[in-house]
């Protein structure tokens, strides 16, 4: 049972009770939290928000589907993978398996809590190498299996077969961060799996298709086990009043939402046509996402002349298997053109 693999001191842990959860009615005077009772911003900021995101987790089912009672909102899901390790993982003891190259704050939030990272690097053409993976789980029994799905900085998603396969051979936890699945119209979310598995997590965020990266929000989709873990660790009011109104009204503009995805969709293939054709790109990675993995002849050179000329693009060319690589977010039509602009200039200068 996945909750045999939740650390025992936090399953008997006496959480903090907040004077929102002592008191969660409605009343005309409140006297409970030693707020300010003066709301000099008008919109109630003076008071404490709510500690479970209610409204915004109600909206949430009924925009996305995922049932209310299996969510939790992180500050940013990356609050959400920190909550998740420390609530599996022993410091100095416990691991967590990644696959190389993938989204750095997985290794990062491990080894901050002293847990070790089980590295293991995808297939040649990027894809997750399941065999390598079991055998891991096996070696090591790590205590999650982070799975990024579009990965980034691929850009790939994951067959949801290979998906389901290694989530139930793997007995312990695993997450699969969906932060960038809304920008591919045909993706399989691992959600769905999730009746049959409640070893299952899965992340979304509102900071990418939802364009409220400064609002920090992000989604847990869990079952009741890691529910009621993450909310026995999770500061009372980690979500603020100002964000969780952010995501409501977003959540009320999906049509704008699904016009700005159309725009994104029609940039990343004229990118993806027009990078192809400069000599110094070698490769351009299909992307699922809503940015592009090209490989290049020198991308130390590409990164610095792009970043002189006010263009930043990341560089991850000291990744495993991404020798040379850069990764482009779509930007606006305008941004791409400036980008494409520029690129056309260090061609035109190297052949003359
Ligand atoms: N997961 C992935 C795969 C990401 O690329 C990012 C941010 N770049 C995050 C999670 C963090 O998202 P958030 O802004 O919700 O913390």
């Amino acid at each position: 049972m996945l909750k045999d693999f939740i650390r025992p001191h936090i399953l008997t842990l006496e959480s903090y009770t907040s004077a929102r959860d002592e008191f969660s009615g409605s009343a005309d005077v409140y006297l409970d939290a030693n707020e300010n009772w003066m709301d000099f911003s008008q919109e109630g900021k003076n008071r404490y928000p709510d500690p479970h995101c209610t409204l915004l987790r109600r909206e949430i089912e009924r925009v996305m589907g995922f049932r209310m009672e299996n969510t939790v909102i992180g500050n940013g899901s990356d609050e959400l993978i920190d909550m998740l390790i420390r609530i599996f993982a022993v410091p100095g003891k416990d691991s967590v398996l990644i696959e190389r190259p993938t989204y750095g704050e997985y290794k990062v939030f491990a080894e901050i809590n002293d847990v070790s990272v089980i590295n293991v690097p995808l297939t040649e053409d990027l894809d997750l190498d399941v065999v390598a993976i079991k055998k891991a789980i096996d070696e090591h029994s790590p205590k999650i299996v982070f799975i990024c799905s579009p990965n980034n900085p691929t850009g790939r998603s994951y067959d949801a077969e290979k998906i389901r396969e290694i989530a139930s051979y793997n007995p312990s936890l695993t997450v699969i961060d969906e932060a960038y699945a809304d920008f591919d119209p045909s993706f399989v979310s691992a959600y769905t799996l999730f009746s049959e598995n409640e070893r299952i997590a899965v992340l979304r965020t509102f900071s990418k298709y939802w364009a409220l990266a400064s609002s920090r929000l992000g989604i847990l989709i869990a079952s009741d086990t890691v529910i009621r873990a993450v909310n026995k660790i999770k500061a009372p009011y980690n979500v603020s009043l100002s964000a969780q109104r952010d995501g409501l009204k977003a959540l009320g503009e999906i049509g704008e939402r699904k016009e700005v995805l159309e725009k994104i969709l029609s940039e990343k293939k004229r990118l993806t046509e027009s990078l192809s054709r400069f000599p110094f790109v070698r490769k351009v990675y299909p992307s699922d996402a809503n940015f592009i993995l090209i490989k290049v002849d020198d991308a130390d050179g590409l990164y610095r002349y792009l970043m002189e000329k006010g263009i930043i693009i990341r560089n991850r060319s000291r990744e495993p298997l991404l020798e040379n690589s850069l990764r482009i977010t779509i930007g606006s039509r305008e941004e791409n053109d400036r980008l494409l602009e520029a690129l056309c200039e260090r061609e035109e200068s190297t052949v003359s």
